[in-house]
């Protein structure tokens, strides 16, 4: 697969690595990293707020902060890349050295049992494949390109 193809940022196994909040180009952390900046020190802020304006809510800033630099932290390159960093059980990208398939859909098993996915992550997967089978992977991209991942 051509790394400059916009699908290249698809996990092995059909997976948006793009709208990963672990991805390190992804619009969540990019996103996450300029509202970080654009709310430079408002934690002393925050904490007058509770008083001067009545608002309890900015009590929560703190954990808001902890969530939003985590977000901003992100550094996964994707699965073509790297290991990936969220689903250690994960076994496609072993296969994916064995198969010669750029995607699990495209594979002589597929549907396979061992991905080595939770129920919840295996039913998307399936989804997907079936998906990006049925329509091509150039039309599944742009289908889904827009929508949030979660
Ligand atoms: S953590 Fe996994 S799903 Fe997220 S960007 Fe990295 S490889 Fe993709
Ligand atoms: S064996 Fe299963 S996990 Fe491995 S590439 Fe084929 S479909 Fe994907």
């Amino acid at each position: 697969m051509n790394s400059q193809s916009p699908t290249y940022n698809f996990g092995l196994c059909g997976i948006n690595c793009q709208k990963c909040f672990a991805f390190k180009d992804g619009s969540i952390r990019q996103n996450s990293e300029k509202l970080r900046i654009d709310l430079g020190n408002f934690d002393v802020y925050a904490k007058r707020f509770v008083e001067l304006l009545d608002a309890p809510i900015f009590n929560k800033y703190q954990d808001f902060k902890e969530m939003l630099d985590y977000f901003a932290s992100s550094n996964c390159l994707g699965c073509r890349k790297q290991e990936c960093h969220l689903f250690k059980s994960c076994n496609v990208r072993v296969c994916y050295k064995t198969k010669s398939v750029d995607f699990c859909f495209q594979c002589n098993e597929f549907p396979c049992n061992h991905t080595g996915f939770d129920e919840h992550l295996e039913q998307r997967w399936m989804k997907i494949n079936e998906r990006m089978k049925e329509i091509g992977v150039e039309n599944y991209y742009n289908e889904i390109k827009d929508k949030p991942r979660y």
